[in-house]
């Protein structure tokens, strides 16, 4: 678990606190359900004994306990910065409270927290709501994704600055949705009154529809799960109307193309596909049926998913398709792609004549061969020659090598592999040109819905990426929260010394330094032939091992772990080699070059004669790196707003709110070392008027002080304490300083 330098800060709480008085209300630490409410019954010195509200009673160290603020109201607090009290157990029963009301947003200063509610709360997406944020301040109406795209906007226009809304959290815990709806909200606001045709706005929403039909599958953690990172970017006029937009895709996941594990699903176009209703779907084309039928289906018992009707979706993706400038031609064309994915799929090897040769197993291999073949329009005998045979060049002579059945099945793999990425690389370029890009355009607001922190059993190349993503973004982050509470502090003219925060650079070097870092080893290994992932684990541990921020982990021969922000993750190297290769196989681009399907041949360009000959790789970590500079070059350009998604249950169900779950998300998404930073300088902060509210019980006089700063100025040194500070209009506390003047309160209460 990650006990970050929050702690710290907490236990500068916990010594202001000197003691803790016999009938207030504490919280202490539970292994279960992370923080329980307790009272107070005695205080010896360190040891404290609490009652709990279930009757049992315990004995603990003043250190294991936070103080409870009496006075929490019954239906929380829109802001965490407006708690007595700001601590985790605090913040946890603030999230927790609302929940329950179906108050599903939260703000933490400026970051927007949102607990995903796992069922349509509709009060929360109607029309009426939206109108009712346009032109609100911030602050002025409930927490909510609105109230982020309006000020994003309202920012744009008035300060002529572009935006970012960076939306982020684990899968499942509604990051998409949340991108829908901002999304929705701009295309509001920033929408032409009744345009003819295909508005700009209604491409850029009709391409979440498009995208996820071949970008999405349901996964353990999420029926509709997102298995690539988005970033669009909506383009203003002068007028601060949508002119353009563009989309930018990270790293769709190809291996789930081939591979299907129970109980998830493959992308959700196959289905539909296969259900697409008759009267659509030439049967004698596409040669499809039931999904069973496809291996590449057909490896989880998972096909159909509670309600939703694939055939439906084929026919609201068309539709989308069409908004998005997708032509029925190239649709035909994108469809039969799709289905000959499938048909690849079913192409199975065993033996042939020849020592470790193969050929298809049997008459249905060869049908679904030759089906493959005519919806690529390729010629079948290269397609299978493609499979089982490779044409190696050595010192200008060609040899041609034969494959035995296990290879030419991972040369099939492969191939349906480029295939359907290349197929969506091609979709989101299509919908970027059809939308267009506004060339002039200088304001733009981006939103990024992007994969959050991944911790699983086993981690592989593609957590390394995730997680790498997610370092960079939680860097870009620190330093913007610390940024705004200093321009807080500034705002209210008091003074503040520099408070260091955790700062990760030291995890990016280790990850990405050139030369030296893990990507470039592993770019390295890649070139050398006779590397293995052996030999790459072994090179790691002698270069890091006395990085703080690695080490090998006390059961793996070849696996490494990394010390991120959010916690250790151990990687297995296993597969980094090869994933790292961004390698298309000569044949398979030369066979599908030559199809006389242009939208076919157009996805596999002719190589250039040198690319064919030299054997150079490359590098699909170091093309993200790159990937991801320019995506942090763009925010860093732009002004960031935060919402952190909140997944309050595994079970993706309504009404539960697990305690560890969440607190171990809001410590990953940086919420916990936001507030850090914060209580770091001065953590609570209460306006003059209610702070002599709160107070006045100490020195009643201050009510009839003629000014609320000379009031509070009394009360503070009534409870005896220095080091606050009084801003322009609100008065400043240290940690812990809140709860010293409620113990002085309840002394005299
Ligand atoms: P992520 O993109 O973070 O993986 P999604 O945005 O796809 O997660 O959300 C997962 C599921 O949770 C959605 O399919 C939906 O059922 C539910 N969900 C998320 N946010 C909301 C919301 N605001 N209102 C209702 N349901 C939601
Ligand atoms: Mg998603």
């Amino acid at each position: 678990m990650i006990r970050s330098a929050m702690n710290v800060v907490l236990e500068g709480i916990k010594t202001a606190q000197l003691n803790f008085v016999v009938g207030s209300h504490v919280w202490i630490e539970d292994p279960e359900l992370a923080w329980l409410d307790a009272e107070i019954i005695e205080s010896k010195n360190q040891e404290i004994t609490v009652n709990f509200e279930s009757g049992s009673k315990t004995v603990s160290k003043s250190s294991n306990i936070y103080p409870k603020d009496p006075e929490f109201p019954p239906n929380g607090v829109e802001d965490m910065t407006r708690l007595a009290y700001l601590h985790e157990p605090g913040v946890l029963q603030n999230l927790h409270i609302r929940y329950t009301i179906n108050e599903i947003y939260t703000y933490t200063g400026n970051i927007l927290i949102a607990v995903n509610p796992f069922q349509r709360l509709p009060h929360l997406s109607a029309t009426s709501t939206m109108a009712k944020y346009k032109g609100a301040a911030f602050g002025e109406q409930s927490p909510h994704p609105f109230a982020i795209a309006s000020f994003a906007y309202r920012n744009m226009i008035n300060e002529e600055k572009s935006q970012s809304i960076l939306v982020s959290g684990e899968s499942g815990a509604g990051k998409t949705e949340s991108t829908k709806m901002l999304m929705h909200y701009l295309a509001y606001l920033g929408g032409r009154a009744a345009t003819e045709g295909r508005s700009v706005e209604q491409q850029v929403l009709e391409s979440n529809p498009v995208l996820e039909a071949f970008g999405n599958a349901k996964t353990v953690r999420n029926n509709n799960s997102s298995r690539f990172g988005k970033f669009v970017e909506i383009q203003f006029d002068q007028k601060g109307r949508i002119s353009g937009a563009a989309i930018r895709t990270y790293l769709l996941e190809r291996s789930r193309v081939c591979q299907v594990s129970d109980p998830e699903r493959n992308y959700h176009c196959f289905y539909m596909l296969c259900a697409a209703p008759k009267e659509v779907q030439d049967v004698d084309k596409y040669k499809l049926g039931n999904p069973r039928t496809f291996h590449y289906l057909n490896q989880s018992n998972c096909i159909e998913l509670d309600g939703l009707d694939d055939s439906k979706e084929y026919l609201a993706t068309k539709r989308a398709m069409e908004v998005v400038g997708i032509s029925s031609d190239e649709q035909d064309a994108i469809f039969r792609i799709v289905a000959a994915v499938l048909h690849l799929g079913n192409i199975e090897f065993v033996k042939g004549s020849e020592v470790d040769s193969s050929q298809p197993k049997d008459e249905k291999s060869h049908f679904h061969l030759k089906t493959a073949a005519g919806l690529l329009m390729c010629d079948v005998k290269s397609l299978e020659d493609s499979f089982c045979k490779r044409v190696m060049v050595t010192r200008g002579e060609s040899i041609t090598k034969l494959l035995d059945p296990d290879s030419a099945t991972l040369s099939r793999d492969a191939l349906a592999k480029i295939i359907y990425s290349r197929l969506f690389d091609w979709i989101v370029d299509k919908i970027n040109n059809s939308i267009g890009q506004d060339a002039n355009s200088k304001k733009l607001i981006g939103v990024l819905d992007i994969y959050g922190f991944e911790s699983f059993k086993t981690n592989s190349f593609e957590q390394f990426c995730i997680n790498l993503t997610n370092e960079k973004l939680q860097q870009h982050f620190n330093q913007h929260v610390f940024k705004m509470e200093q321009e807080e502090y500034t705002r209210e003219e008091i003074d503040w010394s520099y408070i260091e925060f955790v700062d990760n650079q030291d995890v990016l070097d280790l990850i990405e330094k050139k030369p030296g870092g893990i990507i470039a080893l592993l770019d390295e290994a890649c070139m050398f032939p006779r590397s293995t992932h052996e030999t790459f684990a072994e090179k790691l541990y002698q270069t890091f091992k006395d990085n703080k921020r690695f080490s090998k982990p006390k059961l793996s021969r070849t696996g490494f772990t990394i010390n991120h922000y959010a916690g250790d993750v151990s990687y297995q190297t296993d597969l980094f080699l090869d994933k790292n290769k961004d390698y298309v196989v000569p044949e398979h681009a030369a066979l599908l070059n030559a199809s006389k399907c242009p939208f076919v041949s157009g996805l596999f360009p002719p190589l250039p004669e040198e690319t064919i000959k030299s054997t150079k790789f490359s590098s699909i970590a170091a093309q993200f790196k790159q990937q991801l500079i320019s995506l942090l070059e763009t925010l860093n350009a732009t002004e960031p707003h935060y919402i952190r998604c909140v997944k309050p249950n595994n079970l993706l169900k309504p009404g539960i709110f697990e305690n560890n779950n969440v607190l171990q998300q809001l410590r990953c998404g940086g919420v916990m070392e936001a507030i850090r930073i914060s209580c770091a300088g001065y953590p609570t902060r209460k306006s003059f008027s209610e702070f002599v509210q709160r107070f006045s019980i100490l020195d009643p006089t201050v009510l009839k002080c003629p000014d609320e700063v000379t009031g509070c100025k009394r009360l503070l040194d009534k409870a005896n304490l220095k080091d606050y500070q009084i801003g322009n209009t609100k008065v400043f506390l240290r940690a812990g300083q809140m709860a010293e003047l409620d113990a002085c309160r309840a002394e005299v209460m």
